[in-house]
């Protein structure tokens, strides 16, 4: 099981992170040790001083692809939740600076937090799905995916263009503005429309 990551992926985040606007969709990945699942607890990393969270629209592969055209990409995923891609964001500031991979920012362990999937169905228009997350019952940070910079669908589509996707690959698809920190007893609740798909305490 592999978890690609959309980095850049709506304007309003490029311009909080003070980025360039992609050309082509970013991709980092993340091992399968980085993997929360729902209702498992996580616990705040021992070498990093500015944990961050960042929302993000997920969607799981249900047929293996390689080479997928766009106009197909839609036939090789059927499941989508929301979930958070953790970052150690003065970890990733370092790397940066030096120009060395983020992996040691981006991947660690139980980085990877997903909620509960729910199926899609023909009703769903992927191009207008909101989400949302919640910070100590505050929201923190509001997502739709028609302000993606890349469709989902290009993003498969970019993808399998580099690695083979793989039944029960997860793909995380970019976060949108309002990435800030959280702190040890900061409850985060993710939101898929009105469902509240992932509550993750930091312990
Ligand atoms: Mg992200």
């Amino acid at each position: 099981m592999k978890i690609f990551c959309i980095g850049r992926n709506y304007a309003d985040h490029v311009k909080e992170m003070g980025s360039d606007l992609p050309e082509e969709p970013v991709v980092f990945m993340k091992p399968k040790s980085a993997l929360v699942q729902a209702h498992t607890p996580f616990y705040y990393p021992e070498f990093t001083n500015e944990l961050h969270y960042e929302c993000e629209l997920v969607v799981r592969i249900s047929k293996n692809g390689k080479y997928i055209q766009e106009k197909h990409a839609s036939n090789y995923y059927n499941a989508i939740t929301v979930g958070i891609d953790f970052t150690a964001r003065d970890i990733q500031n370092q790397l940066k600076e030096k120009g060395l991979p983020w992996e040691k920012a981006k991947s660690f362990d139980n980085s990877a937090a997903v909620g509960t999937f729910v199926d899609i169905t023909p009703a769903m228009n992927k191009k207008n799905i909101n989400f949302s997350l919640l910070k100590n019952k505050e929201v923190v940070q509001k997502g739709n995916t028609g302000k993606m910079i890349f469709s989902i669908d290009a993003i498969l589509a970019n993808i399998s263009n580099y690695f083979s996707l793989n039944i029960g690959d997860l793909v995380f698809t970019g976060t949108p503005a309002g990435v800030g920190e959280c702190l040890v007893g900061d409850v985060l609740e993710a939101y898929l429309e009105k469902d509240c798909l992932l509550n993750l305490e930091i312990k």
